[in-house]
């Protein structure tokens, strides 16, 4: 409990400071699909060795001063990573833990573990509400009946009440018919839905040609479907309203398999150092010298576009108390449908 408040007041004053609050760890470049809007299945990443647990060590050690970050463990697929139980037991210790997942491997024992081991928030990625398409896109057969299972199975093994489980789905030039249906998907199965745009880039897919129209068609589904969370400042970024300069690099960053240090998953063109031989706050300051000196507006992900809206953009209480609702407890369901705990404890 003391822990917890610790993480807690220690989290509020660095969002405070507007310091380092978000780490996206990608502990394995491998991965089973072979999604359209991705380059990790494909070469240079797909060579490069899994994170070592030595790695994953030194990595919590040498992040202590940072803690606690908001940290998603990522891939690839992570659930393909040999050792993921204990790396995450290594991270979760001192930082809030999430991993996104494609789902297909989860399994409801391993569901339990993650969230026994401290995970805070698991989402799995979903892109089309039927199975057909979905599959087409990831290329794996069987994928989207497994992502529905996994949400399933996360949903009924969550062990705290402020544990979350979400289906996310990456908004593309052609899946905006799919998200209403995603979104009755999660309120049949106790889920919330996250949304991320997809980075023009990434793999070979493509973003929606009028953003102003999609923001709209949004709006309107989130008035019917409380299923659907997204903090209104991220919205509304789509079309590049209230946008501030990309803030990755001063206040997120991400690791690679190697704990190379980058500004995000996509700049891996430029690592600021190594997290594991290096020292971190050299490391820090070359990241913000990146960020600051060398601006990029490249994309507009859930990551940096959740986060600027909190720290730097306009109408920032109303984004907050919108945040807040969306990350709050909820309590444990058991299968007879009673709930165990109330979201207060
Ligand atoms: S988007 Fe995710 S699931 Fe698809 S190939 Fe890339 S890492 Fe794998
Ligand atoms: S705009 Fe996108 S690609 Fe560019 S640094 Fe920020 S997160 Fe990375």
């Amino acid at each position: 409990m003391a822990n917890g408040i610790w993480k807690v007041a220690r989290m509020a004053g660095k969002i405070l400071a507007k310091k380092m609050i978000q780490a996206t760890v990608m502990i394995n470049y491998q991965c089973n699909c072979r999604c359209r809007i991705c380059n990790y299945w494909r070469e240079p990443f797909r060579s490069l060795p899994p994170m070592s647990l030595t790695c994953a060590h030194t990595l919590a050690e040498k992040l202590k001063p940072l803690a606690p970050l908001a940290m998603c463990l990522a891939g690839g697929e992570p659930l393909l990573h040999p050792n993921l139980i204990d790396l995450a037991g290594l991270l979760a210790r001192d930082h809030y833990l999430d991993l996104v997942t494609n789902g297909y491997l989860m399994t409801p024992d391993l569901a339990g573990d993650l969230f026994k081991f401290g995970l805070s928030e698991i989402s799995v990625s979903i892109d089309y509400a039927l199975a057909k398409e979905h599959d087409a896109q990831r290329g794996l057969e069987g994928l989207f009946d497994r992502a529905a299972a996994a949400l399933e199975y996360l949903a009924a093994k969550r062990v705290k009440p402020e544990q979350r489980v979400r289906l996310v789905s990456v908004v593309m030039e052609d899946n905006l018919d799919h998200i209403e249906p995603l979104s009755d998907l999660c309120q049949k199965l106790g889920v919330k839905h996250n949304l991320t745009l997809y980075v023009p880039g990434r793999g070979h897919g493509g973003q929606p040609a009028d953003l102003s129209a999609v923001v709209k068609r949004l709006k309107d589904i989130q008035k019917r479907k409380p299923a659907l969370l997204i903090v209104p400042g991220y919205l509304e970024g789509f079309e590049g309203r209230g946008r501030a300069q990309c803030r990755n690099g001063v206040n997120l960053m991400a690791i690679d398999p190697l704990g190379r240090a980058l500004r995000c998953i996509d700049r891996v063109d430029k690592p600021a150092g190594s997290i594991i031989t290096d020292d971190l706050k050299v490391v820090l300051a070359k990241l913000k010298k990146q960020a600051l000196e060398n601006p990029c507006n490249r994309c507009w992900t859930s990551c940096r576009g959740v986060v600027e809206p909190l720290l730097y953009g306009p109408k920032k209480i109303k984004n907050w108390l919108y945040q807040l609702r969306a990350i709050r407890s909820e309590p444990i369901i058991n299968p007879c449908g009673h709930g165990l705990r109330g979201g207060g404890d």
